[in-house]
């Protein structure tokens, strides 16, 4: 009998203590292999209370593993795929934040985790998507700088109320700009019952067509809870097979069919194999940045949920 794929990763797995965290946006082949999948607070948690793991494979992007390498310095942690970068991570450098700080003295620096580990041993605190409005309040500040999704620091801004600088002035995730409100308008046309949820780094514009903003995490919950049964999705297309298996007498349309993170779907079924297999490439982070960015990780993480 042949073994698949799947089995020969399922026993690798076994015989070198390894997990597979998946995010929301990974196929579909890999969330279904995967021990967890989740958001990257979720697959930060997870990666922590995995005491007897002694591998982690982060089937994501580059930003999503070097958090989890810092969290886990003993633990080996392996990008099935080098090159799946974000490209929003990449939009925020030392620079910009050192010439920000100094434009603004004082001013907490709160940085969503899409960032490399340079810039986040730069801020005071760290946030995702499903708990920035929370940082923010958290903070005795009336005014933060935020970055690097703008979409994001507006959404943030009008939650919270207070003065929300975006920095640098227009980072953006490229795969969440391709929905546009029109899109929306015609799909309620055809399905008029149906109830908008979009990811706040869509433009403001989008955020407005939504009955429910929040992160992939936050979505799959409201899902579930709401007694809708027709869903207009406005986030990367990864996150329907999740809707779909959680919630199989629902139905889910994605807002824009070509809304695809080439970045996360670098990472395939094969690649992942060969990943476990040969252990690679592992992701490292050298002290002290690990330690100032591990600070501002686990500030974040003490924020009650
Ligand atoms: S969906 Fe956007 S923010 Fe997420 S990894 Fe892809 S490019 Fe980056």
């Amino acid at each position: 009998m042949q073994v698949t794929l799947a089995e020969k990763i399922y026993k690798l797995k076994k015989e070198k203590k390894a997990i597979i965290l998946a995010h929301n946006y990974q196929r579909p082949e890999i969330q279904d292999i995967a021990d967890y999948v989740g958001d990257s607070i979720e697959l930060s948690r997870k990666a922590m209370e995995e005491k007897e793991a002694k591998i982690i494979v982060f089937a994501a992007v580059d930003f999503m593993a070097e958090s989890a390498a810092i969290l886990n310095p003993k633990k080996k942690v392996l990008l099935p795929s080098l090159g799946a970068r974000c490209p929003m991570a990449q939009m925020l450098t030392v620079d910009e934040i050192k010439r920000m700080k100094a434009l603004y003295p004082g001013v907490p620096l709160v940085l969503y985790v899409n960032t490399l580990a340079s810039a986040k041993a730069q801020c005071d605190i760290c946030c995702t998507s499903a708990n920035a409005v929370r940082v923010i309040q958290s903070l005795n500040a009336d005014t933060v700088l935020f970055g690097p999704d703008r979409n994001l620091a507006e959404y943030v801004q009008r939650k919270t109320g207070k003065t929300v600088i975006p920095i640098p002035e227009w980072g953006f995730c490229p795969t969440h700009l391709l929905f546009q409100p029109e899109d929306v308008r015609i799909l309620k046309m055809e399905h008029p019952e149906a109830t908008v949820m979009v990811h706040p780094e869509c433009t403001s514009e989008m955020q407005k067509t939504a009955d429910f903003v929040g992160s992939t995490s936050q979505m799959c919950k409201f899902a579930k809870e709401c007694k809708a049964k027709t869903f207009i999705v406005g986030t990367e297309e990864g996150i329907l097979h999740r809707l779909r298996k959680d919630n199989p007498e629902k139905q889910f349309i994605l807002a824009y069919e070509g809304a695809i993170c080439p970045n996360m779907k670098l990472n395939t079924l094969d690649r992942l194999y060969v990943s476990l297999r040969e252990e690679k490439y592992v992701i490292t982070v050298p002290e002290p940045v690990a330690r100032q960015a591990r600070k501002a990780l686990e500030r974040m993480l003490d924020i009650p949920r």
